[in-house]
């Protein structure tokens, strides 16, 4: 293999290796290890220095030693259990080599009588001698052995000797690549090339030395990359051209006048700027993102009117039927007879469903609300101009490519998310779109009043909730969740359903996992409408209803729920303009960590200061809906160690946005880095 000089040499199946066949291939395929590039991620946890040569009269027990013998005398003594031995001396003694599980023809092979041979392993002593059981390594070339030999988190059937020949390699034939970063950001980094970051990456003395310029180089690359894709993406949406469309809000005004309250300030600043993207001739891809509660259905509703006064229909697609159906019933309320609007139910009647695609194809109906149901096949919209998307923030880049494409190239595309995300995450997540954020809560917002209490209180709680009820007020109970087993989760929860429902016969309802969709929606809807007073359930509340007579929300367990979850649930009161009450259950000794994560969130509610705090206490991985959303992990840089990187990232994308040309010069780090069809798409 000769030295190679291209890149290319990374993106090769790692059968291109000498010492790599199909198996181990397949072992390393199995970790997601596809191409040599792959490999460089795998870093060495710690090492074994096999340079110390000793003498047999200087060796240590128990530690790693490398010696240079002659081989002197076998004893294979053939009965079963016994092992194999092979004495061997230098001038100041002997030593035996034990062999358990080796044949003697292989014995006598490796080691042959009067040769002089190199052993490594572990010395021990048994009666009179040192002895080396089977040893590590065993050569008549002491150069082979006579190095530090890395110890990688092996994969099985992967032995360190293999792994050590595929990593020096790859090290010895790493292509210098062309540099792709600017000379002053290169400079940051002591102008390491990302050849010699690689190196000194698996070099045995750096070993967890996180906070190195070679470290933060090659962290910073894989930022970069991530930033551009994403930048890259949402160019080339920006690319397609639209009609724009032309309208005076003159409904929209109208609405805002007739509204009970007044819109805050950042509803009417991302009002503005979807407006501004309806009217451009550069089709929309924005995200509208705001705290559970801030208000974002009547924005994208204001939007809606306008794309229909421009002439266009609009489908607002919700990720349940009832929250579908709360969106339809918000829209009756504000567009009355100023706008026909229409629900696709999967639960009406075939003849009714029939009628509303109807008047959906011969453009009676303007605005259409529905769950996904409003992308099949066979409906076929007569003029759809805009997209409304609500609590999808579990997509991933690729899926909201898709979506994109959803429509048409006049479609206009608005993603609504509640998931507040930590800052410098925004631009590994949303990147590929624009984004509107809405801080503000409205001014009639109570605050939710957060208290901590121990289990064994649970009596001053009975008596508060039956005070509550007798005010007219509903509960949410919600139950430990126990993500290893979806079982015992409903179970907890059915056990707090018995407890309670004898308390109060004929008040409690409760939905957990076992039970299925359409029950669970019935139950939703009967809680709506004060049927019950209690609602035990685990996590699954439904994210986005609006529960306005709920002000009360109990959490048992809730050290074991991520801080961004409970914020979540939280949400679900403090909806409607009575005074409201998380009250977090735990039992009495809790650990500093966890003291802390409840303590921030009984000091704030603004869940981007939350989502931030919890990062950094859980790490990135955790936060909620991010496992689910298909953003990769990354190999090296971390959100919260390398907070800098990221902003200096953000930066460097902004500069080179600036000019088409600049993007060429990272043609080389996007290949290496997202081996995508994204990539391949763009160029
Ligand atoms: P989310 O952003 O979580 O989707 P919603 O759009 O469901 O929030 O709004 C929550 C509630 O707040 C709704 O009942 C809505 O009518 C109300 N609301 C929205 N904007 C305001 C405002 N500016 N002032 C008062 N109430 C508002
Ligand atoms: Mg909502």
């Amino acid at each position: 293999m000769k030295n190679s000089k291209n890149y290319q040499f990374l993106l090769n199946d790692l059968t291109y290796l000498k010492g790599v066949g199909n198996k181990t291939r397949d072992l390393l395929k199995k970790k997601q290890i596809n191409t040599i590039f792959d490999l460089l991620w795998r870093l060495p946890r710690s090492y074994t220095d096999r340079t110390q040569k000793k003498k047999i009269s200087e060796l240590q027990i128990g530690t790693e030693t490398t010696i240079n013998v002659i081989v002197k005398k076998y004893n294979f003594p053939r009965i079963r259990n016994l092992p194999n031995k092979v004495t061997c001396e230098d001038d100041t003694g002997q030593i035996d080599c034990v062999f358990f599980n080796s044949k003697e023809g292989y014995i006598r092979k490796i080691l042959p009588i009067n040769q002089k041979v190199t052993i490594s392993g572990k010395v021990k002593y048994f009666k009179t001698k040192y002895q080396i059981i089977n040893p590590t390594y065993i050569s008549e070339d002491s150069n082979f052995i006579q190095k530090i030999h890395l110890k990688y988190n092996l994969t099985e059937g992967i032995s360190e000797k293999v792994y050590n020949k595929i990593i020096n390699q790859i090290l010895l034939n790493l292509p210098e690549i062309p540099e792709w970063l600017d000379d002053k950001l290169l400079n940051k980094f002591d102008n390491l090339s990302w050849r010699q970051s690689i190196i000194l990456l698996h070099d045995p003395n750096n070993i967890k030395n996180f906070n190195k310029n070679f470290y933060q180089r090659l962290a910073f690359d894989e930022i970069l990359a991530s930033f551009l894709i994403s930048s890259e993406i949402r160019k080339k949406i920006k690319k397609i051209k639209k009609k724009n469309k032309i309208f005076k809000e003159l409904n929209s005004k109208k609405i805002i006048k007739n509204l009970d309250f007044k819109l805050t300030n950042d509803q009417k600043e991302s009002l503005n700027q979807i407006n501004k993207d309806l009217s451009s001739k550069e089709k929309m891809f924005r995200l509208l993102q705001g705290d559970v509660g801030s208000g974002k259905t009547i924005v994208s509703l204001l939007a809606a009117a306008n794309a229909v006064e421009s002439g266009y229909q609009v489908a607002i697609m919700a990720p349940t039927e009832i929250l579908a159906n709360q969106h339809y019933q918000l829209g009756k309320k504000v567009f009355k007879r100023l706008i026909d609007i229409d629900i696709l139910s999967s639960k009406a009647p075939g003849s009714k469903k029939k009628n509303v695609i109807e008047k959906i194809q011969n453009n009676k109906t303007k605005i259409i609300f529905g769950t996904h149901a409003l992308f099949q096949k066979k409906i076929n919209y007569n003029n759809l101009g805009f997209i409304v998307i609500d609590e999808q923030h579990k997509f991933g880049v690729k899926q909201r490519k898709a979506l994109s494409d959803k429509g048409g190239k006049n479609c206009d595309i608005l993603l609504m998310s509640a998931t507040p995300i930590p800052r410098t995450l925004i631009m590994s997540i949303y990147g590929d779109m624009d984004v509107s954020i809405i801080k503000e809560k409205p001014l009639n917002r109570k605050e939710v009043l957060t208290y901590s209490k121990p289990i064994n209180k649970i009596n001053e709680i009975i008596k508060f909730v039956e005070k509550e009820i007798k005010n007219d007020n509903q509960i949410f109970w919600v139950c430990p969740l126990i993500e290893e087993s979806k079982k015992i989760d409903h179970e907890s929860a059915v056990k707090k359903y018995k407890e309670l429902i004898k308390l109060f016969p004929n008040n409690v309802a409760i939905i957990h996992s076992g039970i299925d969709k359409e029950e669970k929606q019935k139950i939703l809807k009967d809680f709506l409408n004060k049927k019950y007073r209690i609602l035990v359930s685990t996590t699954i509340i439904e994210v986005g209803i609006d529960f306005p007579n709920a002000n009360i929300i109990i959490i048992e367990n809730a050290n074991k729920f991520g801080l961004s979850q409970l914020h979540q649930l939280r949400g679900r009161v403090g909806r409607g303009n009575k005074k409201s009450y998380c009250i977090l259950l735990f039992k009495s000794n809790l650990s500093v960590n966890a003291r802390k994560r409840i303590n921030i969130l009984k000091s704030t509610t603004d869940g981007f200061k939350i989502a931030d705090a919890d990062m950094k206490l859980r790490g990135f991985g955790d936060i909620l809906g991010f496992k689910q959303s298909g953003i990769k992990n990354f190999k090296l840089a971390d959100p919260v160690q390398n907070e800098d990187l990221f902003i200096l990232a953000e930066k460097e994308i902004a500069r080179i946005e600036k000019d088409e040309k600049n993007i060429d010069k990272y043609r080389t780090l996007l290949k290496l880095y997202d081996q995508v069809d994204i990539i391949n798409d763009i160029s």
